[in-house]
């Protein structure tokens, strides 16, 4: 008989696990509490704009675009547009574009000359990686403090709206900590390592930042067709308990799905519900994932018209230090990165606040936050007039932390996974916080249930 596996959530990480299993011919079930699958991707169309209100693109990679190509929509890619290559960078009252590369961060004005020479220096730095190293430690370490306040703090917001100094280098930045261990420094880990992960030549036409004509929710959408058949929405999984041989069950909101069994199951929800989860199974694991934090964060789309901004919007959009002590984390210049994301005249801007950073303006009025957004940006770019429209979304728990001491989950989940063969995961929490982690991370899954089935049955 077909052996059978549970998906617990509909995100990237459970759609792409559930479409791997059904392509290696095991019978799927996706179960998705919401009405609709995507999780954290979420594009809205709006008249002739397009917004994103999770994740605005990704990043190119060999399993990524293996993955469009054998679902079909290679054609449906859309390329960052080349301008937007630049990233500004808040410091004192002026954006300014971050250097691009080694050769321009020694001869850029952004620096002091201070920061070059430890820059240059920076290969020669005795490697001295340690497992419990801040992200900011390894930074400052390397490359000094300034680099920490105008480079990595800004960087880190854009991707976790989190804090270097608390987030693990092991586990958030994980290559990082592997090219130092490997080569003694991140310049030589860079360049000695840059045929890895190598993209196949027809594929390099594909900006390195990529999203879809239609918006992140396309390969949502493509998923959820090939998967028709296999998903269950509006229903949530509210326990799992040990069957007979090895097997799960599962109980749900819903007569036709709770009670059955399955052969194997993979949890692909966010930590906070996985950590309900597995409570009955291992008490430890139940409170590390519960433990993990997900900052607040605010999400505002503005639509300006473009006579009415002042800057040459020529970038991606702008990160701020908090060195700076701004109420915004940064701003991205959505209809400048791709194609029909707004009407000729007009320019969309995606703002995020709060974070961990500002985590109480999360809790602020609409108007207060849209006013906010505004004077900002306006101090910012020179705005002649208030946007045409503003909407928010807020994000109560947004991305969750690898924060120090993350080898406490990681452990737990290793030796649960020993002591309970068959129940897996493949979720944001585990092996990387992109889209792209999660879809590699998916793959990982599959192989590890499909093993696991092909040994025990
Ligand atoms: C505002 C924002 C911007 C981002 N920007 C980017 C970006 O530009 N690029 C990038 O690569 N990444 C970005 N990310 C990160 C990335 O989007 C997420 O980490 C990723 O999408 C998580 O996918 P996932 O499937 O693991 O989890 P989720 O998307 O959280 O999906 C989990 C699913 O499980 C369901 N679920 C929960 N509990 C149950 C239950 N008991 N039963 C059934 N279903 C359940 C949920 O409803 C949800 O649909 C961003 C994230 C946010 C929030």
């Amino acid at each position: 008989m077909t052996k059978q596996i549970c998906i617990v959530g509909g995100g990237i990480s459970g759609l792409c696990t559930a479409y791997h299993l059904k392509k290696k011919g095991y019978g799927v079930l996706l179960i998705e509490k919401n009405k609709n699958c995507g999780g954290n991707i979420q594009t809205e169309k709006d008249g002739d704009f397009l917004i994103e209100w999770g994740p605005n693109s990704v990043l190119r990679s060999p399993h990524l675009i293996e993955l469009l190509d054998e679902i079909g929509l290679i054609n449906e890619i859309a390329n960052a547009n080349l301008t937007s290559k630049k990233r500004y960078v808040l410091r004192g009252s002026n954006l300014q574009a971050l250097p691009t590369g080694v050769a321009n961060f020694i001869r850029t004005d952004f620096l002091s000359n201070q920061t070059k020479l430890k820059i240059l220096r920076e290969p020669f730095v005795k490697s001295k990686s340690n497992e419990k190293e801040s992200v900011a430690d390894f930074f400052r370490r390397r490359f000094g403090q300034e680099i920490v306040d105008y480079a990595l703090d800004p960087f880190v917001s854009g991707i976790y709206a989190g804090n270097p100094e608390k987030l693990s280098l092991k586990y958030a930045f994980p290559r990082l900590f592997e090219l130092e261990k490997r080569f003694g420094s991140v310049i030589k880990g860079f360049i000695g390592a840059r045929n890895e992960n190598k993209i196949a030549p027809k594929f390099k036409k594909f900006s390195r930042t990529l999203s879809f004509k239609h918006g992140m929710r396309t390969l949502v959408e493509k998923l959820v067709e090939l998967l028709r058949n296999e998903i269950k929405t509006n229903t949530e999984v509210s326990g799992i308990s040990k069957s007979e041989n090895g097997r799960f069950q599962i109980q749900t909101n819903d007569e036709q799905t709770s009670n059955r069994i399955f052969d194997a199951v993979v949890i692909a929800a966010p930590s906070y519900a996985a950590g309900r989860l597995v409570e009955d199974f291992d008490r430890e694991l139940a409170e590390n994932l519960k433990q993990i934090y997900h900052p607040p964060l605010v999400v505002v789309v503005s639509a300006f018209r473009r006579e009415d901004v002042n800057f040459d919007l020529d970038g991606f959009g702008f990160l701020v230090p908090k060195v700076e002590k701004r109420r915004i984390l940064g701003s991205l210049w959505s209809s400048v990165i791709f194609e029909n994301r707004a009407p000729a005249e007009f320019y969309l801007m995606t703002t995020f606040i709060g974070g961990v950073r500002n985590a109480e303006l999360f809790d602020e009025s609409d108007e207060i936050l849209f006013n906010l957004a505004f004077e900002e940006l306006n101090d910012l770019l020179g705005l002649k007039n208030k946007p045409v429209f503003q909407k928010i979304r807020r994000w109560e728990r947004a991305i969750p932390q690898y924060n120090l001491g993350y080898e406490k989950v990681v452990d737990s989940i290793e030796s649960f996974k020993m002591e309970n063969p068959g129940f897996l995961f493949c979720s944001n929490f585990y092996r990387g916080v992109s889209v792209g982690d999660c879809i590699k991370s998916s793959l990982t899954t599959s192989e590890e249930v499909s093993d696991y089935l092909r040994k025990n049955f």
